[in-house]
């Protein structure tokens, strides 16, 4: 699923695919970029903004845009993916139907599948699309006391909703909020204002992504094994890995939630 660190590390795919080379070609397969070619368009560089993707091109002199700085924007949500390919290398990743975007280097093709609110906007602009983000969990400017200050706002809000609110804070989705609140001993329906320790929750959440920037596999317990990489997320009825009390699995808001009763009591 993709959450902050999976939009990350996607970010650093096409970085290193794409980053300073003039494009060779770019095919769209989506009504809204139909007619748009990138032909000789350099991409300058790419970065993600919680899980929005920020491609940076400069338009060739001689185009309209020409000069111009232009950002193409994607956004994963939970089935989207970018994937990078030598030339020559078969598409292997996705089925092709799914492919939304393809961007051609001298040295790699860079292959969108499923992706959402693609949109190509001036560089200018961004703040459109992200400006309402709270901070960024690994954004350089990730700043911890704002998120807190975000949170607080609204002491009424269950905290497994409020965890999810990219306003509040950007880059933590089910799955790392079902792990941090377990691991702090907090259940997803306490209020944030009762939250005992607000600031080491998001202390909590930002070591959790920034350990599995750089990998596919998510894990918050610390094993890459299949089945053994989370305490409650994807497991229920599983026993707890702490008390062995059966793990539960509810609707919250318009997400599921996963807690352990035992070790997150309280739910109102
Ligand atoms: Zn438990």
């Amino acid at each position: 699923m993709p959450e902050g660190d999976t939009v990350w590390n996607t970010a650093r795919v096409l970085q290193r695919a794409l980053a300073g080379t003039r494009l060779t070609g770019s095919d769209f397969r989506v009504p809204q970029l139909a007619v748009t070619d990138l032909t000789g368009w350099t991409v300058r560089e790419s970065a993600s903004r919680g899980k929005h993707l920020l491609l940076r091109l400069t338009a060739p002199d001689g185009h309209p845009d020409g000069g111009r700085d232009w950002t193409l924007h994607s956004h994963l949500r939970m089935d989207g993916a970018w994937r990078a390919y030598a030339p020559g290398e078969r598409w292997a990743a996705r089925p092709a139907h799914l492919i939304r975007a393809v961007l051609r280097s001298p040295g790699a093709v860079a292959v969108g599948y499923h992706l959402h609110e693609l949109a190509l906007i001036p560089t200018a602009a961004e703040e459109s699309l992200v400006g309402h983000l709270g901070p960024d969990l690994l954004g350089p400017d990730w700043d911890p006391d704002e998120a807190v200050r975000r949170l607080v706002a609204h002491p009424d809000e269950s905290i497994g909703e409020a965890l999810l609110d990219q306003r509040n804070l950007a880059g933590v989705g089910n799955l790392y909020k079902c792990e941090v609140l377990f691991l702090r001993g907090v259940s997803p329906w306490t209020p944030v204002g009762a939250v005992p320790d607000l600031a080491g929750t998001v202390a909590l959440a930002q070591r959790l992504l920034a350990a599995n920037r750089g990998r596919w596999t998510q894990s918050t317990t610390g094993s890459l094994h299949r089945g053994q990489t989370s305490y409650v997320y994807g497991r229920r009825a599983q026993p707890c890995r702490r008390c062995g009390t059966a793990i539960r699995k509810a609707e919250q808001g318009e997400r599921v939630t996963y807690w352990c009763p035992a070790c997150q009591p309280d739910r109102p």
